[in-house]
């Protein structure tokens, strides 16, 4: 009886110890992924002046048949740089110059873009974060009542009807 005993304290001892174990690589990669985090809103704050759209090229005819872009193999006048965007539905369009007026709306679409990256990466971290910090205890009963008080306050429901 007293092996048995002895045994089955150590196969808890055992658990105990691959548990705080884990623990601690949990919270190794916990404020590892923080630090990641905190980069992250780092390089938000660098990304300077964004705006929305894309620029493209295009090459047209102008459609007048004494011109040379007729030619079929002609590809048409160019290159004509456009931006544009399509912002609640609504489309807005800009010719741009190429130049300093198109270098600026490229690194202001492209810091949208990483803008749009770094938002999404920044979602996905934090729920790697909420998925890893630990439920915090509450130990005092009062502190736990106003809790859960606190919670039907905010989550009221309703009662559904017949
Ligand atoms: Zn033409």
């Amino acid at each position: 009886m007293r092996r048995i005993d002895k045994s089955l304290f150590l196969h808890y001892y055992l658990i105990a110890d691959k548990q705080s174990d884990k623990e601690a690589v949990m919270l190794d990669s916990l404020s590892e992924l923080e630090g990641t985090r905190a980069q992250l809103f780092r390089q938000l704050q660098d990304l300077g002046d964004l705006r929305r759209g894309t620029i493209s090229v295009a090459y047209r005819k102008c459609g007048k048949n004494n011109c040379v872009c007729a030619h079929e193999e002609h590809p048409g006048h160019g290159p004509q740089y456009l931006w544009n965007a399509t912002i609640n539905g609504k489309s807005y369009a800009k010719n741009l110059k190429p130049g300093p007026e198109m270098e600026k709306y490229r690194q202001e679409t492209d810091a949208h873009r990483q803008f749009v990256r770094l938002c999404s990466e920044i979602v996905i971290l934090n729920e790697q974060i909420c998925a890893l910090r630990p439920i915090p205890l509450v130990t005092e009963a009062d502190d736990l009542i106003e809790l859960k008080k606190k919670l039907q306050q905010r989550f009221p429901g309703r009662s559904i009807r017949k």
